[in-house]
This record gives C-alpha cells, sequence and structure tokens, in this order.
C-alpha cells in the first residue's frame, strides 16, 4: 500500500498529513500527486469526498516550497478557480492546514463580500491565490491583480464553472496567463465541451480517474416517490417524518423554491435551514456551520451552493425538484454514502420530472425503486399543516394522525426507518406499498389510487 512518505513530499507537509491524521493517499492523490509534482499537466475525474483538494494542493506546495521566492507585488504564483465562494473557501483553508509549517502566503478573492481586504491582500503578493471567477476578472480589471506571474493555474469543478456560465470568464482569465505554466483541471464529469476545454488549454496532459460518476451511486440506496407537483411539501414532511435520518441534505432547483421549502417546514415544526448565492455570505457560513454540528438537521441547497460542501455523515440526500443533467443527480446523492457508510437518496419525481428519471437511469444503469404518493387535496394545500406522523401500514385515522404528528414534532424527523431488506409493508399518506426484496419497484396495494405518471 502507498503511504505518503512514498511521494517524498516536503518534510513539512508530511507533518502537517500526520497532523491531519491522513494514513494513506485516495486513489486520486496516488494517481496526481507524482504527475503534478513534476510538473506535468492534469486532467483529474474526481467529484468532491474523494480527496481531490488535496490531489492537488500537496504536490503544488511541494513545488512552491522547493522553489521558494518572494511572489511580486498585485501577484500570484499559484490561481485555483473554482466556482462557489464555499468551495474556494474551502480549498484555501485546505491549502492552510497543508502548508502550515511553510511560509506560504495566501488569499481569497470572492463574490458577496467587500473587495477592500482583497486588494489590500494582494498588494504585496502572494503565493497561492483561491478566487471565483467573477471577482477575480473584477481584481484584475481594477489593477489590484496582475495575472503575468502565474506558474500553475487550477481549474476545479470545470464541469459546474461550464454550467454556470463561467466559460467566457475562464477564457478572458486563460488568455491574460503566461502561457508558460502548469494547468490542472478537475472534473467531476467529462461532457464534450470540458474534455474541447482541456484540449485547448492543457499540454499533454496526464489523465487521472476514480469513481466513473455512473458507478458512484452503488452504495446509496435510492427511492423515487411519484407525486404532482403541489403536493411535493406534503410528500417531503411525509418522508422527513418517516425516515431516522441524521442529517439531511435538500435539493431545489431554484434560490426561491429553497426558501419556500424552508418556509413550509419550519411551519410544520420541522427547523431547517437554507444556503443557496442570495444568502450573505455570513448567513451561508452560519448556516452550514449549524448543520455541520447538529443543531440544524435539514439543510436546503441549490445545486451550485451546495457543491464543494464537505460534511460529514449526511444521511439523507432528498430531491424536492429532479435535476435535468443527470450527472447532477449523481452529484447529488453522492453526498451521502461517502466514506463507504450507508446512504439513503429519496427524489420526489412530478410528471414534468418523469423524463429526467430515464436520463438518470440511463446513466446509472438501474431502475430506481419507485412509489406513488396520492395526493389528498385537503391537507395537501400549501400552507395547511399535515397531519402526519409515522404511519403504520396501513391508514391511520385522525386521532392516531394528530397523535404521530406530536410524536414526530417533539422528536424532530427521527420517528421510524422503513426498508432495509426484508419484505416491508409501509404507507405513505393513506396509500399503503409491499417492498419485496426481489423486485426493484415497491408494488402498491390494490387501494391505491394514484395515477402512474
Ligand atoms: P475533497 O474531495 O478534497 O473535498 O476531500 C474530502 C475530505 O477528505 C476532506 O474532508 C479531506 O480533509 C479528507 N481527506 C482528503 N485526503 C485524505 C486522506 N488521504 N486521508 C484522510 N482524509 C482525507
Amino acid at each position: 500500500m502507498i503511504s505518503f512518505h512514498d511521494f517524498k513530499l516536503n518534510d513539512a507537509i508530511t507533518q502537517a498529513l500526520a497532523e491531519q491524521k491522513y494514513l494513506t493517499p485516495t486513489p486520486i492523490q496516488v494517481q496526481t500527486i507524482p504527475p503534478v509534482m513534476t510538473g506535468h499537466d492534469v486532467i483529474g475525474i474526481a467529484q468532491t469526498g474523494t480527496g481531490k483538494t488535496a490531489a492537488f494542493a500537496l504536490p503544488i506546495l511541494h513545488r512552491l516550497a522547493a522553489q521558494e521566492r518572494p511572489a511580486l507585488r498585485k501577484s500570484c504564483r499559484v490561481l485555483v478557480l473554482s466556482p462557489t465562494r464555499e468551495l474556494s473557501s474551502q480549498i484555501l483553508d485546505s491549502f492552510r492546514t497543508y502548508g502550515r509549517h511553510l511560509r506560504i502566503r495566501t488569499a481569497l478573492a470572492i463574490g458577496g463580500v467587500p473587495i477592500g481586504g482583497q486588494v489590500r491582500a494582494l498588494l504585496g503578493g502572494v503565493d497561492v491565490l483561491v478566487a471565483t471567477p467573477g471577482r477575480l476578472l473584477d481584481l484584475v480589471r481594477g489593477n489590484a491583480l496582475r495575472l503575468g506571474d502565474v506558474e500553475c493555474l487550477v481549474l476545479d469543478e470545470a464541469d459546474r464553472m461550464l454550467d454556470m456560465g463561467f466559460i467566457h470568464d475562464i477564457r478572458k482569465i486563460v488568455a491574460k496567463l503566461p502561457a508558460a505554466r502548469q494547468t490542472l483541471m478537475f472534473s467531476a464529469t467529462m461532457p464534450r465541451a470540458i474534455a474541447d476545454l482541456a484540449a485547448q488549454m492543457l499540454r499533454h496532459p496526464v489523465t487521472a480517474a476514480v469513481t466513473p460518476v455512473a458507478s458512484s451511486a452503488e452504495l446509496i440506496e435510492q427511492r423515487l416517490i411519484r407525486v404532482d407537483r403541489h403536493a411535493k411539501p406534503a410528500a417531503l414532511v411525509d418522508v422527513l417524518r418517516r425516515e431516522a435520518a441524521d442529517r439531511t441534505l435538500i435539493f431545489t432547483r431554484t434560490k426561491h423554491g429553497a426558501d419556500k421549502v424552508v418556509r413550509y417546514l419550519t411551519g410544520t415544526g420541522i427547523a431547517a435551514s437554507a444556503i443557496h448565492g442570495n444568502k450573505s455570505q455570513n448567513q451561508r457560513e452560519r448556516a452550514l456551520a449549524a448543520f455541520r454540528n447538529g443543531e440544524v438537521r435539514i439543510l436546503v441547497a441549490t445545486d451550485i451552493a451546495a457543491r464543494g460542501i464537505d460534511v460529514e455523515g449526511i444521511s439523507h440526500v432528498i430531491n424536492f425538484d429532479l435535476p435535468n443533467v443527470p450527472e447532477t443527480y449523481v452529484h447529488r446523492i453522492g453526498r451521502t454514502g461517502r466514506a463507504g457508510a450507508a446512504g439513503t437518496a429519496i427524489s420526489l419525481c412530478d410528471k414534468e420530472e418523469r423524463a429526467y428519471v430515464l436520463d438518470i437511469e440511463r446513466l446509472i444503469r438501474k431502475s430506481i425503486p419507485a412509489s406513488d404518493r396520492a395526493a389528498p387535496a385537503s391537507r395537501l394545500e400549501a400552507g395547511t399543516k399535515p397531519k402526519i406522523g409515522r404511519a403504520p401500514a396501513g391508514r391511520p385515522g385522525k386521532r392516531q394522525q394528530a397523535r404521530h404528528a406530536g410524536t414526530a414534532r417533539k422528536t424532530g424527523h427521527k420517528s421510524r426507518q422503513h426498508g432495509g431488506d426484508s419484505e416491508t409493508a409501509y404507507s405513505i399518506g393513506s396509500v399503503a406499498f409491499m417492498r419485496h426484496p426481489s423486485s426493484a419497484r415497491a408494488v402498491a396495494s390494490p387501494r391505491r389510487n394514484a395515477s402512474p405518471i
């Protein structure tokens, strides 16, 4: 087995790794560290959670330490571009952690915070600058930063940057960099557009790939609940009350949608907070910290905001909206079931999203067990508190529902876990289902009355 000592990284870095209790390198680190140390360009195909940040940060720090020189004024030697503020902050933290015994100057250039501090931080020059593309260009335009001294460029989450429309900014930035530089590109997926970009920007790159996106979902129990769009909030409450969830990450397509879900959950007595681009940096950091330390067990996020967030122990991922890009589904559900832990991913799917499911199933090469949720209209209107608690198989009476709802409120959503390998009867609202161990799909009992989508 390879150990970090085999890479012959600078001793100060190896010491920091030992302090971090990193014993063995992850597969992406094994593949990436040696070529980056020798100055090669690298394409890394890896998602968050694979250790990809250290895969580029460690050899970059090693090279900086080996060729120590003062950075020029208003310049950086290493430029790391990432799509979101959160991811940028995390990358910077990693550089600081791994480089804590080196004399490395670092800075962060992200939007959403005043630019003055960033201008000042860059005055004397830095070794490593981690930035989001928009703010970086603002700094360049304002003459606070010159890019002619960059020795190494890292593009992290390149596919996401493309999705977010950063391609023009990236091209503008790359045009200002010296041609003789090292370029590292990391992406969870390798769609055609990314391969084209890599072909233009990288020279004879070494390719390092781990967990092909289509197979990364193997460990995760996936389920689909077919539900009318207007009944999704109530269906979500059902799920939260039924599942024994430690930490749940809920995805919505829009920022507005994330806020609406939080408002609905809060109205039913379920504590949740939202994280998305309209929130201030402070609000986002607070929400994330509360989620990390267990104060809030439900975080509602958009794909962009959730990207790169590294939180351990997410037991459940719920897709309130299904993504229209199948790879995004795999990214989302990959936030649970990390490091070999079991995780559950539940998707609420309305009629319009049916086509997305077909694309997703094609990508992951398996069908997702599906069940229907009936939509008793009266209690699904927005603003009506659903009285659904632990529903035993069969239809609970009104009083029983109310009692269960009370219990669920007191104990949070940690009320009941169903599933497992054995045949299990369970109910969702007024619909009873039978899970068969041998069949992929849950089979509804004859009294089911929901229309298949
Ligand atoms: P990343 O994919 O870069 O977001 O890393 C995911 C998590 O794995 C982070 O919390 C890192 O601190 C951690 N990590 C990275 N490399 C290692 C390693 N070799 N051993 C243990 N943990 C690691």
